[in-house]
Order: structure tokens, then sequence, then C-alpha cells
């Protein structure tokens, strides 16, 4: 997406580490109009898909997926990131690898929001090594619900995550994919 590329080499800034800063419209302050942009092209991109909710993870997830779920007319649910377990048997439970943290933790949805009847699009800010995706996908899958695609804003190629989860044979549609950075001269380059 044209829009995105344009918008991340303008105000993106390359962090060491392989981390890409979008704070100035994506992490932190958010362009919603931008975000409006990215639904329309979610919406065009799954248009063939019965979907019927969005799965996101809190936080930097939960604007991008409002707005998209506007385009789509469906409710949003968001993983809850914890640290205290309730093991009441209500809730749906696994463990993510922080890939910006380096620490894992466990993200919980409760058994009343995600059932086997659902079809879900599952929609995040970034895609690098695929673990936040791939712990929403064993929610779903824990719920015997189906998951219907991945919708990714910025997907950072030279990592890993992408061709995992294609190569399970999920759909993964990402708006802007980079294919490297480099934080000494700030140059970003996509695919
Ligand atoms: P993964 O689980 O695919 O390794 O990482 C995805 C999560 O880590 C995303 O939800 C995002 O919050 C965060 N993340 C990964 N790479 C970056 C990055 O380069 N910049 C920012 N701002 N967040 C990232």
């Amino acid at each position: 997406m044209k829009l995105l590329e344009e918008r991340i080499r303008k105000d993106g800034i390359v962090k060491p580490g392989n981390v890409l800063k979008v704070d100035s419209f994506l992490n932190h302050q958010m362009d919603v109009n931008l975000f409006n942009e990215m639904g329309k092209e979610f919406k065009r991109l799954f248009s063939d898909c019965p979907v019927n909710k969005i799965l996101t993870i809190e936080a930097s997830g939960i604007g991008i997926a409002c707005i998209v779920a506007q385009h789509f007319n469906v409710p949003v649910v968001f993983a809850k990131k914890t640290q205290s377990i309730n093991l009441d048997g209500e809730i749906y439970i696994s463990n993510i690898e922080s890939f910006t943290h380096k620490r894992s933790y466990d993200v919980i949805v409760s058994k009343k929001y995600i059932t086997r009847d659902d079809h879900i699009l599952i929609i995040d800010d970034f895609l690098a090594n695929g673990c936040a995706v791939q712990g929403l996908i064993e929610l779903i899958q824990s719920a015997g619900a189906t998951v219907e695609g991945v919708g990714i804003a910025i997907e950072k190629g030279q990592q890993p995550g992408g061709t995992m989860l294609r190569s399970q044979g999920i759909r993964v549609e990402s708006l802007a994919v980079i294919d490297g950075m480099n934080d000494e001269t700030g140059e970003i380059r996509f695919r």
C-alpha cells in the first residue's frame, strides 16, 4: 500500500536491533485517516472471506483493529496480556515470546467471545518473528473457530514470521513489507 510505505519512509525511525519506530502515526500517536485507508484496503483484500469477528492483541493492535472492524461491520476482540493466570476454565490462554521486550507472557481471551462458529480475521500492527500471531491462532484453534486470515500493517520480511505462517497455509496480507533496514543511514527498503 503506497500511502503506508510513503508514511513509513517519511516518519519511520530505524533503531538498532532491527526495530522500526512508527510512534508518530501508528504506535503512540495514531493517524486515524491513515487507519481508515488501511481498513478499506483490508476489506478489499479479504472481501471473499466470511469474517464475523476481528481478533487483535493489546495494546498497539487495538486502534487499527477497531477502524478495520468498521469496514467489516463486525466486533473486535483483543487478547489481554496477563501475568496472573486465572485458571477458572472460562478463558483460552496461550504464551507469546515478545520480539520488542525479549520476554514471554500469557495472553487470554474469554470463552464468551470466541466460539466454534466464529470466522476470525487477525489484525496486528507488526509481523516480525510471528510469535504474537501464532499465539492468537492458538487461541482461535482452542475455541474450534476458523482463522480466515491475518492482516498486518507492517511486515518485516527479513524476519521469519511471514514465511512461517504462510507455510502453514495461513493467508497473510501485509500492507507494507520491509526487506531491510539500516540503523546507521536510516534507509528502509520495501519489497
Ligand atoms: P512477532 O511476535 O511477530 O515477533 O512481533 C510482533 C509484535 O512485536 C507486534 O505486535 C509489535 O507490537 C512488536 N514489534 C515487532 N517488531 C517491531 C518493530 O520493528 N517495531 C515496533 N514498533 N514493534 C514491533
